[in-house]
Formats: structure tokens, sequence, C-alpha cells
């Protein structure tokens, strides 16, 4: 029981924000005239419902951060509701708060079903640099509304990967918590083999893992093959228990890009208490 209350609790933070995002988007689109949710890049890529997507399943991270939820699957069943709940009600709000040049109001004149039709087959999208006009887009406003609706669950889908990857305390089913962080930076991989091969050939209470850990690896400047290392002490809020995390990231030339093979959980005994390594 109490399960299913946390559960539909991450639900309904989830359906508060979006309804938040709704009401937005439609005030924001009265008061500039620029509807937000209907921004697309190269026609094709809804950025618009994808940021307020994003926004909308921010309830989701807060709510399952509060309850202490890994987001399960129900839950992203009702993400993909909620979504369509969130949509219609952009349209919806937009339809009964149009108002005609000479005051009349919309909803008084045509049903909410005419109006859709008509805002989503007579809609115009500018296209390119030039902003050349499309021309009334027809039936594929249906397909661009779609995508839309695709957009919007994309932003929430990013949020429950992100939240599916947050390293969590099987046992408690707690989602762990940063007490320290190091990072390091190295040259090349060689270099960062130095220390990323051996740090756990250490017995981990050991005076040798300590120096490791405290050790520092900077750059001056990074180049192409440099490695970059974030060593996170994370903690249980329940049981206490320690774990590392080890996130690297490899320097392309131009940016520091992610190498997620190379991310490791490593979980220490209940005994042991590195935070006095990493602080000092
Ligand atoms: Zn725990």
């Amino acid at each position: 029981m109490r399960r299913l209350f946390e559960n539909l609790s991450i639900a309904l933070c989830g359906l508060v924000t979006s309804l938040l995002v709704a009401v937005a988007d439609v005030a924001i689109a009265r008061m500039t005239s620029i509807d937000i949710f209907t921004f697309f890049v190269w026609l094709v890529v809804p950025v618009g419902a994808l940021m307020t997507g994003l926004v909308a399943a921010s309830g989701y991270y807060f709510g399952a951060l509060y309850f202490h939820k890994r987001p399960t699957l129900a839950l992203l069943l009702q993400m993909v509701v909620i979504a369509g709940v969130t949509q219609w009600l952009i349209y919806w709000l937009g339809y009964a708060t149009s108002v005609l040049d000479d005051g009349r109001k919309i909803a008084d004149l045509v049903s909410f079903r005419d109006y859709l039709d008509v805002i989503l087959t007579k809609a115009h999208y500018r296209v390119g640099h030039a902003q050349a006009d499309t021309g009334e887009v027809g039936t594929f406003g249906y397909w661009i509304a779609a995508l839309q609706f695709a957009g919007f669950l994309v932003g929430g889908f990013f949020i429950y990967a992100f939240l599916r990857n947050k390293p969590v305390c099987a046992p408690c089913d707690k989602y762990l918590r940063r007490l320290a962080k190091r990072t390091k930076k190295f040259a090349d991989a060689e270099a960062a083999n130095g220390y990323y091969e051996r740090l756990f050939t250490l017995p981990v209470e050991g005076p040798d893992f300590a120096a490791l850990i405290r050790s520092d690896a900077t750059l001056p400047k990074a180049t192409k093959g440099a490695v970059h290392i974030d060593t996170s002490l994370l903690g249980c809020p329940q049981c206490k228990r320690q774990t590392i995390e080890e996130k690297v990231k490899a320097h392309n030339g131009g940016e520091w890009k992610d190498a997620p093979h190379l991310r490791r959980l490593v979980n220490l005994s209940d005994t042991v208490d590195l935070l006095p390594v990493f602080r000092s």
C-alpha cells in the first residue's frame, strides 16, 4: 500500500508540474504570441516540445528524490498518459482563452474539435535561416502534433533515464548522496591508468589507497587524449554504507566526452568510513 502511494505521489508531482507548464505555455503565448511548445528546428526536431517536456517532467525528478523511489515501468506509463493530458490541456486552454479582435470568444463560436482541426491544419511554420513560410500545413499538422507529443515525451524519458542511472543502496532502496568529490586530470590514458587501474588493487583502508585518492593530478590545458576522472564518495542516507563512484571523460581535442563504459561503482564494506580520506 505504501509503495503504491509513493508511486502515485511521484506521478502526482509530475502531473502538477505538467499542468503548470501547460498553463505557463498558454499564458506566455497569450502575452507574447509566441507558443514555445510549437518551436521546431529544421521542421523535424521539436525543441519547444522537448524543452517543455523536460520542465514538465521535473516534477517526477523531485518527487522521486523526495520519496527516494526509483522510477518504475508503471511510472513510465503514467508519464505517457500525463504527457497526453498536458498536450490536450495546452490546446484546450488555448481554445478557452482565445478572443477574436471584435471581442467575441472563440469558444462561443466553434466547438473544441473544430478549433483543434483549424489550429493544427491551418498553422504556418517558418523554416530555415530565411524563415520561409511553409504555408498552411494541412493534414500534415496532425503529424506535427504527434511529433510534438514525441518531443514532449523525450523530455520526460530523459529525466526517467537520469533517475534510473542514479546509484541506489539496494537493501535500503534509497538514492545515495554525495559526501565528497575529488577530480583528477591526466595528460593521456597511460597516465590515467596509473591511477584508475591501480586504485582498487589497494586495500581501501590502507595508507596507499588514501595517498592515491589524495594525490593531485591537474593539467594546465586539456589536449586530445587527456583523461578526466571524477571520484565521488557516496553514502546511503539510511544505513550510512559508503560507495565510491568514478566517472571518466576523455578529451577529443575539442571538448570532454563521457566514457560511460569506464564508469564504476564500488561498494565498500559497512564498517569503512572514507570521508576523512576524501576531505583531507
Ligand atoms: Zn542503505
